[in-house]
């Protein structure tokens, strides 16, 4: 516990895993009820009092990267797109010093008009998820009929140079577990990433089942009908996805299989709620609160040191697999993807 007590000390957690990576959710709140995430009526979003200010999420980042190592920031959500001044929280952070890689995950809804603005804020990568590229199936999965608004997003996060752009896309069985080539040759075609995750125990129904969940293996022999898939040639390091060329390259597909094939022995990621809670894991069920601690004078010293205590307890692995295993007490979009 030496490692605590050190002012400059890293994110280290008990098993020697170092936490360089920082998802931080902006809201929870979004602008589609994707069925596998939120039911149809919304949440009990937070009450505005709650979340941090632009100003108390920058001084968290400040001392994420200047006191604890942190290299990567990735805004999240809820729909992070849809925070007023979300613009001005990237621009601020690209003045951190050392600069960290910042990247966002959305759904594409109103990317068109932001792009640029965004690219010119010192954003440099956007995660898009889009499961489908059938405007009925889209208008079924996230009960909303938006997917032309994603496909111009697309276009415009591209044009903006906000490149590789890279889609995230999760199956459900019945819905478009039948569309796992079409999507890819769509993205292949646009020159996009995609990457299927394996769909997790988070959404807010408690709907999940194993049996339900289409699997890595499920996923890959789908793609295997009709391109042929070749293990890519570069170290996986603690990226969740498993890469793959397509047809010999240089087009790739990831599949990460966060159940059915865990990678947490390498993981190097530690969340912020848009509330002021620091997850150790999207499985955990634990938070530790430094709006408290922020609103209440601590000074950036303690904050780190709170940090690094909540950083250490982080657990071996997520334990989907175990018997005892239990969902968190909130969903994926009050935790942040
Ligand atoms: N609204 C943004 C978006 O759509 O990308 C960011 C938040 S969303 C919760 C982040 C990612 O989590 C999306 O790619 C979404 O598909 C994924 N997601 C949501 N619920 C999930 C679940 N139960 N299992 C796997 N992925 C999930």
């Amino acid at each position: 516990m030496q490692v605590l007590a050190s002012p400059t000390s890293p994110l280290l957690d008990s098993f020697g895993r170092v936490g360089t990576d920082l998802r931080v959710s902006l809201t929870d709140r979004c602008n589609l009820r994707c069925s596998y995430c939120m039911p149809a009526e919304g949440l009990d979003w937070l009450p505005s009092a709650e979340v941090l200010t632009d100003d108390e999420v920058v001084r968290l980042l400040t001392i994420a990267v200047e006191q604890l190592g942190v290299q990567q920031v990735r805004f999240t959500g809820g729909e992070p797109l849809i925070r007023r001044g979300f613009t001005d929280i990237v621009a601020r952070t690209a003045r951190l010093r050392p600069r960290p890689h910042i990247a966002v995950t959305t759904n594409g809804m109103g990317l068109e008009r932001v792009a640029p603005a965004l690219a010119a804020a010192g954003l440099d990568r956007v995660n898009v998820s889009l499961d489908t590229v059938r405007a009925d199936t889209f208008r079924t999965i996230t009960r909303r009929d938006r997917l032309g608004d994603v496909v111009r997003g697309l276009a415009a996060a591209a044009a903006a140079g906000l490149a590789p752009v890279k889609i995230n896309a999760v199956l459900l069985r019945g819905h478009n577990d039948d569309q796992a080539p079409e999507l890819l040759a769509w993205c292949l075609d646009r020159g996009y990433e995609l990457r299927f995750i394996e769909q997790m125990p988070l959404d807010a129904q408690h709907g999940w089942s194993r049996e339900a969940m289409v699997t890595a293996d499920e996923i890959l022999a789908a793609l295997r009908t009709t391109f042929d898939l070749t293990p890519h040639p570069d170290e996986r390091g603690s990226a969740p996805a498993e890469l793959f060329l397509v047809n010999g390259g240089p087009g790739t597909v990831g599949v990460i299989g966060s159940v059915t094939r865990p990678f947490c022995g390498a993981c190097d990621r530690v969340r912020l709620t848009a509330d002021g809670q620091i997850r150790n894991c999207l499985f955990a069920r634990e938070e530790s609160d430094l709006r408290t601690a922020l609103r209440s004078g601590a000074d950036d010293t303690e904050i780190a040191e709170r940090w690094r205590r909540a950083m250490w307890t982080k657990r071996a692995g997520h334990g989907i697999d175990d018997p005892t295993f239990l969902q968190p007490a909130r969903p994926m979009s009050a935790i942040g993807g």
